[in-house]
């Protein structure tokens, strides 16, 4: 008898040919979440198991944070046996009042139909235990899956966790990452959907502190055991946005802004080879945030731009930075570069044309070089 960890995952399944190579993806992205324990993974029919390990707990809650996987369970591994399994289940001592028995045969060899054998290890508890079978809502469920390696698990808890795709091989996506709420929340959204992602964020030092950009180090260094981030980039926007401030219409600052992040973003995707740009904007969560101001950034970029919280409302964010363990560290009161110059009346619907006109007056295309010339790039590993 082994203690091990059963993992089971759910949306892999769909892939029909790609399977295969999908399960090998998660199985590396597990080894990496688990670097730090000693232990084995081991891939078995439509589950993985984790084996040999000193620290279960420790285990589990790193694995929850691995896309791909559906679910975890601690778990008791036992030879396909029927007398070995009825032994174990007669040993099962519970405090609960009621139960039910669940049984998975995977393996079609075993010798008992799932129903039949949940029924006997029913009776094999009821006989040692005071409880009574619920079948529609016990407040126990024994789980005994017979799979076809030759081994059954039985556990009795089911800890989820975020389903989604594993972390693709190469690191796809930048993510722009300010000190707010929106944006580790955004880079958690994709991915959930296996988007491998580095971090780029602009300051704009010395209007905005240390402080602000050591509380962003922080988000990334949080957040990148779901987005699977190995690298920084720092870049200041100081230089860029005084030039705005003095030569260009103060209405359009954030908007003239957030096009310069847009096209330094383009500058970085092609030099390392990332084919996508992340944001946490949503639809007219602010001036910059209007259809409009969108389309305007829109056409500053040739790499598409994902807003996986465009539909979302404020709350429904929060609750999820909350999950994922940025909110404390977001709301710390630190100052933005897109909060500094703020214009009084940013404009809500701006137009490319004018855009266009009011980066006419500024030396654009020196001032982005510049950006790119004095980028700082942080390991986070
Ligand atoms: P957040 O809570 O993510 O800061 P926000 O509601 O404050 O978002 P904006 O300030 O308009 O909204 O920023 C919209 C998006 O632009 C952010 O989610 C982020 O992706 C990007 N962004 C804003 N400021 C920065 C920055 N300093 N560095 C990198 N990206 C930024
Ligand atoms: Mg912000």
């Amino acid at each position: 008898m082994n203690r091990v960890i059963l993992i089971r995952f759910n949306e892999i399944h769909l892939k029909g040919g790609n399977k295969k190579y999908f399960i090998k993806l998660l199985h590396n992205n597990i080894k990496t979440a688990l670097k730090d324990f000693d232990c084995k993974i081991e891939d078995i029919q439509n589950r993985l198991v984790v084996r040999d390990y000193n620290d279960e707990d420790g285990i589990v809650e790193n694995l929850k944070c691995v896309f791909g996987i559906h679910s975890i369970s601690k778990a008791v591994e036992l030879d396909n046996d029927v007398d070995l399994i009825e032994e174990f289940v007669s040993n099962i001592r519970l405090d609960s009042k009621t139960f039910k028995c669940e049984v998975n045969r995977a393996d079609k060899s075993f010798p008992i139909k799932s129903n039949d054998f949940a029924a006997r290890l029913g009776e094999l508890i009821l006989k040692n235990n005071k409880i009574k079978v619920d079948i529609h809502s016990p407040e126990t469920i024994i789980y005994v899956d017979i799979r076809e390696n030759g081994k059954t698990f039985i556990f009795h808890e089911i800890i989820y966790a975020y389903s989604g795709l594993p972390l693709g091989e190469t690191r796809d996506g930048l993510l722009l990452l300010s000190g707010g709420i929106d944006s580790p929340v955004a880079g958690f959204c994709m991915a959930k959907r296996g988007l491998r992602q580095d971090i780029l964020h602009f300051d704009s030092f010395p209007y905005t502190s240390p402080q602000a950009k050591e509380k962003v180090i922080t988000l990334a260094r949080a957040i990148k055991k779901f987005t699977g981030s190995k690298y920084m980039y720092i870049c200041s926007m100081t230089k860029l946005q005084e030039e705005f401030h003095i030569k260009c219409n103060t209405e359009y600052a954030i908007n003239l802004l957030r096009r310069s992040m847009i096209r330094v973003a383009n500058i970085l995707c092609e030099k390392y080879r990332y084919k996508t740009i992340v944001t946490g904007e949503s639809l007219g969560q602010v001036a910059s945030q209007t259809i409009e101001s969108l389309t305007t950034t829109n056409a500053v970029t040739k790499y598409p731009v994902l807003r996986p919280l465009i539909s979302f409302n404020k709350d429904e964010i929060i609750d999820i930075a909350k999950e994922i363990g940025t909110y404390q560290t977001s709301i710390l009161p630190y100052e933005d570069c897109c909060t500094v110059f703020l214009p009084r009346n940013p404009i809500i619907k701006p137009k490319i044309k004018d855009a266009e006109r009011e980066e006419e007056k500024i030396n654009l295309d020196y001032l982005i070089d510049e950006v790119i010339k004095n980028i700082e790039i942080i390991s986070l590993e």
